[in-house]
């Protein structure tokens, strides 16, 4: 075991300091889903750079909080040499970090929790001890390391919590669109929520996204027999934006929600009453109904508020649920009924225009739609 963790010395009071605001990076972290590490550099108490664990949303297995931090002190001191700086970091350094630490020759590594698989500041190995690679470095652990500790562990049950819920078994007749066929999507930062429990359902999973306060207006988005809520981005962008909550389920049978095999699974009277039920779950009476023509036609009863018109932005996001012909059973139904129905579309709704296709636009619409509708 390395000395650094048998008899650490007393923390300089600065230590803590630094550390706690490496952990407020690091739940900036867990707060989009990565894995909560925070890392900042310092010098003569001035802090030079800062950063947090982003290697999902940023596409880059070297995003690492340390990574970052180091990144921009470089830059900003325009030198890659960082000798005379600390780095503070709430989780031991991997293998890559510690050779990046060793690189910029920063004067001194404080960690708070051991990382017992990767660690590479003395838990797996200990890089900074190998005399032939450094002259520079001092390390020291254990600052702050059960706060460090507690917020991975806070999120790694979190993420056990939601797979839990969200695990559940497929039905026979019925096909699910594996995950990984929506995990490049763009402009989709919402977390995914399904449901499998709603009498109706008979185990079928519905996706869907509930965003906002939960006290604010509530807008619920449908959309059409081509698309997914993915189609609808930016509509609920900028309803967010405005202060508003959204609600958009994927019907059964299209986005992320499970598909039946058989056309004959779809009556309009089912696809209503799942709504329904999601709606009493949730404990919403929406104020306001808002959806592409394709989805009125098939519910021409309901108090619309908002029609969209015309084809939904779906980019990468029209052909990621339908990996072959089996998954588009819904597609099949859903097309025959809106052929019968559009011509009645218009009169449906209260307040028509096309689909956002973009910030700007939905920004916009958004706007006047709330002007016309007195939200
Ligand atoms: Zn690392």
């Amino acid at each position: 075991m390395p000395q650094a963790f048998i008899s650490p010395p007393a923390p300089a009071p600065d230590d803590d300091h630094w550390m706690d605001h490496a952990l407020r990076l690091a739940q900036q972290a867990a707060a989009v889903g990565e894995v909560p590490v925070g890392a900042v550099v310092v010098r003569d108490g001035q802090l030079l750079g800062e950063g947090c664990n982003a290697p999902i949303g940023q596409h880059d297995p070297t995003a690492h909080a340390e990574m970052q931090a180091l990144r921009q002190a470089a830059r900003r001191t325009g030198n890659y040499r960082l000798e005379g700086c600390t780095l503070y970091v709430t989780l031991e350094p991997c293998t890559m970090c510690s050779g990046a630490l060793l690189q910029a020759r920063v004067g001194r590594v404080v960690f708070g929790a051991r990382e017992p698989k990767t660690g590479a500041a003395g838990s797996v190995l200990d890089v900074f001890a190998l005399p032939q690679l450094n002259h520079h470095t001092q390390v020291q652990g254990g600052v702050r390391a059960h706060a460090c500790a507690a917020v991975l562990a806070e999120f790694f049950q979190a993420r056990r919590l939601a797979q839990r819920q969200t695990a559940q078994p497929l039905r026979q007749d019925a096909l699910r669109t594996p995950a990984r066929r929506f995990a490049h999507l763009p402009d989709w930062p919402w977390q995914e929520r399904y449901i499998a429990t709603l009498p109706t359902l008979e185990g079928l999973r519905l996706h869907y996204v509930d965003e906002g306060s939960a006290s604010a207006p509530v807008w619920l988005l449908l959309h059409d027999a081509q698309g997914s809520g993915y189609g609808l981005r930016y509509l609920m962008a900028a309803l967010l934006d405005a202060g508003q909550r959204v609600l958009v389920p994927d019907w059964i049978g299209f986005g992320r929600s499970d598909k039946p095999k058989k056309s004959s699974w779809h009556t309009r009277e089912k696809h209503l009453q799942i709504l329904r039920e999601l709606l009493e779950f949730l404990h919403i009476s929406p104020a306001r109904w808002v959806a592409q023509d394709g989805a009125i036609a098939m519910l021409p009863a309901q108090p619309w508020d908002w029609c969209l018109q015309g084809a939904a932005p779906l980019g990468a996001g029209a052909q990621a649920p339908f990996p072959d012909a089996g998954h588009r059973a819904g597609v099949r139904a859903w097309q025959q009924w809106q052929a019968q129905a559009m011509q009645a579309v218009q009169e449906q709704a209260r307040w028509h225009s096309p689909v956002p296709v973009d910030a700007a636009s939905a920004q916009a619409q958004v706007r006047a739609a709330m002007e016309y509708l007195g939200a």
